[in-house]
């Protein structure tokens, strides 16, 4: 029943899970509203049934006095802010019915009170309970070796370097490589997909996966809040206490009920000289359901998707997804697997493939794209040596590198960078290089093209069902790249996309969302991070895909764990379902208020009536949001 800022009501919560003493207030609570409870029971069944009123009405006052403490100090809080809250308006009632000498009421309305807190608070633990698991599943201890000898110690403690031992079934406790041994792993907690992955000597494993068998040593990289499963863990804290801006709105709505609800009780006792129609009034409203309804709402949305492996940085951003219209898909990563091979090389003139393979590979060695890594690969593959990395190579966005090698320049990269770099196209080559319907690189070296390298990638074919799924819910689909037309063409018609934008430079990716949105469109960008942060900044929503990745981390609003499109669809589903929520949340209140308050003042409810509707109402509203946790 507090109508006070659910955000702090969340923040107290967390607080509270903190110190050992929460089973004892916890306690005290159930105490105090069982007690409560008792007593307005006898009270009421003395003052209506037998019309004793002594000794109950002192016993009512005590109890009033002494139960109701947590709801004066709230008000007096309040108060001290300048704030109206639902506290205010139910201490008004209680010393209201007191000075009214209806003691049986004002205690009824006390146990109301207490009620209805209990349920609320009982709601948002349920509501986070998700990301306390979470919280909880963090590794606190780690069996370490250090001078050979093994000892269990406090993660804090652990430093890069040290090795950890990691026995079947316990939890890993680091980010690290796998040294020794080998294991089946499930990273259920950071991709929330309960899969187990052979893992082994070499292997990246990460802290909160769990060993499901086998023995292995891992070399520490990152410890505690650095690793994968600790950003994670503060995204999602920071989430919660992140105020979306449906919250502001909902909290406005419940100061102005309470307000409402005080001035024509105002009213009615003027109007109506009947102090019980107005103290009925009072007791009527209830902005609760609207206060604690919101944020649990959004609270249950993004602990349900952390659980799923889709970590929501924000309520904004459920309520932003909710109206998304757009969904703009990066290609490259995306809607590709994002980790293409070489699958042919083509040598032009006098040069020989490795000749071609080696210097794309020179010029690749530092960058990042997939491009880049799947002929560096390919390079390794074959034993191609290289020099020394002492030259540098500088990354042309959208486009490819440049190195040098011998005192000539080498370019890599597509026909733009070529044209930029006016590099020479030997007789015949246009002819092979169009013909392709590969993502082509092409390969310069002193000025001349002397090759190129095709190179395919795989289409996630489960992105179709996620495509269809989008539109099925009229949410229009597009991708963009930077690939050529053919191969996007080609990938689009596979997963069902039907508007492509191709061959386009970063800020041309841009300029597309940019418009969209000056259109009016709420556009959700989904990107692998590496190139699109700009993009995925500008969107409504970022949506961040290889949750591995920093980048994706940082910049995305949501970030998918998993690579797997259908997960958008999902949110966007669960985020209209929780909009909704909250919408019904705020008409049914006010409709219910409206309708108590225009009775009340009518003379047809009595205080205990409209207590009883109040809590009602209040309680049906928590629960429909409550019903999003499941
Ligand atoms: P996408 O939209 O597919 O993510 P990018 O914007 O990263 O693509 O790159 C667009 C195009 O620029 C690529 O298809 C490729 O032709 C070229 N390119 C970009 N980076 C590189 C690189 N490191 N090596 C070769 N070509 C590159
Ligand atoms: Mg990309």
């Amino acid at each position: 029943m507090q109508g006070k800022s659910s955000n702090e009501n969340l923040s107290e919560h967390r607080k509270e899970d903190s110190e050992p003493e929460q089973k004892e207030s916890n306690a005290i609570e159930i105490t105090r509203l069982v007690l409560v409870g008792i007593v307005a029971t006898l009270s009421g069944i003395a003052t209506y049934e037998y019309h004793i009123l002594f000794p109950f009405d002192y016993v009512a006052i005590i109890t009033v006095l002494l139960g109701g403490y947590p709801v004066f100090k709230e008000t007096i809080l309040s108060l001290r802010h300048g704030r109206i809250n639902m506290e205010v308006s139910m201490a008004v009632a209680i010393v209201a019915s007191l000075l009214l000498r209806q003691f049986a009421v004002s205690v009824l309305i006390t146990f109301f009170v207490l009620l209805s807190e209990y349920i609320e608070e009982y709601a948002v633990d349920k509501g986070r309970q998700t990301i306390v698991l979470l919280e909880k599943s963090a590794p606190k201890r780690a069996l370490v070796r250090r001078n050979g000898s093994e000892a269990e110690l406090d993660i804090r403690s652990i430093q890069p370097n040290d090795i950890v031992i990691v026995r079947d079934g316990d939890r890993i406790p680091v980010d690290g490589t796998i040294v020794v041994g080998s294991a089946f792993i499930n990273q259920a907690a950071i991709t929330g997909e309960s899969q187990r992955f052979e893992k082994n000597a070499g292997d990246m494993v990460y802290a909160g996966s769990i060993n499901e068998s086998g023995l292995i040593e891992i070399r520490t990289e990152k410890v505690g809040s650095e690793t994968l499963f600790g950003k994670i863990i503060k995204l999602v804290e920071e989430a919660e206490n992140k105020r979306a801006p449906v919250q502001k709105i909902s909290d406005r709505l419940a100061t102005y009920l309470v307000e409402f609800a005080i001035g024509f009780a105002a009213l009615t006792f003027l109007l109506t000289q009947n102090s019980i129609s107005a103290l009925s009034v009072v007791v009527v409203a209830g902005a609760c359901g609207v206060a604690a309804g919101t944020p649990l709402a959004l609270v249950a949305i993004m602990g349900k998707s952390a659980k799923k492996g889709v970590i929501i940085k924000g309520g904004a951003y459920v309520e932003e997804m909710s109206r998304v219209d757009t969904v703009v898909i990066d290609k490259t990563g995306t809607l590709t697997f994002g980790d293409p091979v070489v699958t042919e090389i083509t040598n032009f003139g006098d040069n020989t493939k490795e000749n071609v393979l080696k210097y794309a590979a020179l010029a690749e060695r530092h960058s990042n794209h997939p491009l880049a890594r799947a002929i560096t690969n390919k390079a390794t593959e074959l034993g191609i040596n290289l020099p020394d990395a002492s030259t540098s190579s500088s990354y042309l966005p959208g486009k490819g590198m440049i190195s040098e090698q011998d005192g000539e320049e080498i370019v890599v990269g597509n026909n733009l960078l070529m044209i930029e770099k006016s590099v020479r196209f030997p007789k015949g080559s246009e002819r092979i290089v169009s013909g392709k319907e590969k993502s082509i690189v092409l390969v310069a070296y002193g000025g001349q093209v002397c090759g190129m390298i095709s190179v395919s990638d795989v289409v996630r074919l489960e992105s179709k069902r996620a495509i269809s799924d989008l539109k099925k819910m009229r949410i229009r689909t597009i991708m963009l790249t930077g690939d050529n037309e053919r191969v996007a063409q080609a990938v689009a018609n596979q997963v069902g996309i039907e508007e492509v934008h191709a061959e386009l430079l970063p800020d041309q990716k841009l300029l597309i969302i940019e418009d969209l949105v000056a259109k009016g469109h709420k556009v959700a960008m989904v990107g692998d991070g590496i190139n699109d942060a700009p993009a995925l900044a500008r969107a409504n929503v970022g949506i961040g895909m290889g949750g591995g990745t920093d980048v994706a981390i940082e910049e995305a609003d949501i970030v998918l764990m998993t690579n797997d499109l259908q997960k958008i669809a999902d949110v966007a589903k669960l985020s209209k379902k929780a909009y909704r929520t909250i919408m019904v949340n705020f008409f049914g209140t006010v409709s219910i208020d409206g309708l108590g308050v225009g009775l009340a003042f009518l003379g047809f409810l009595n205080p205990l009536l409209a207590a009883g509707i109040h809590v009602t109402s209040e309680l049906i509203f928590i629960l429909n949001s409550a019903r999003l946790i499941r």
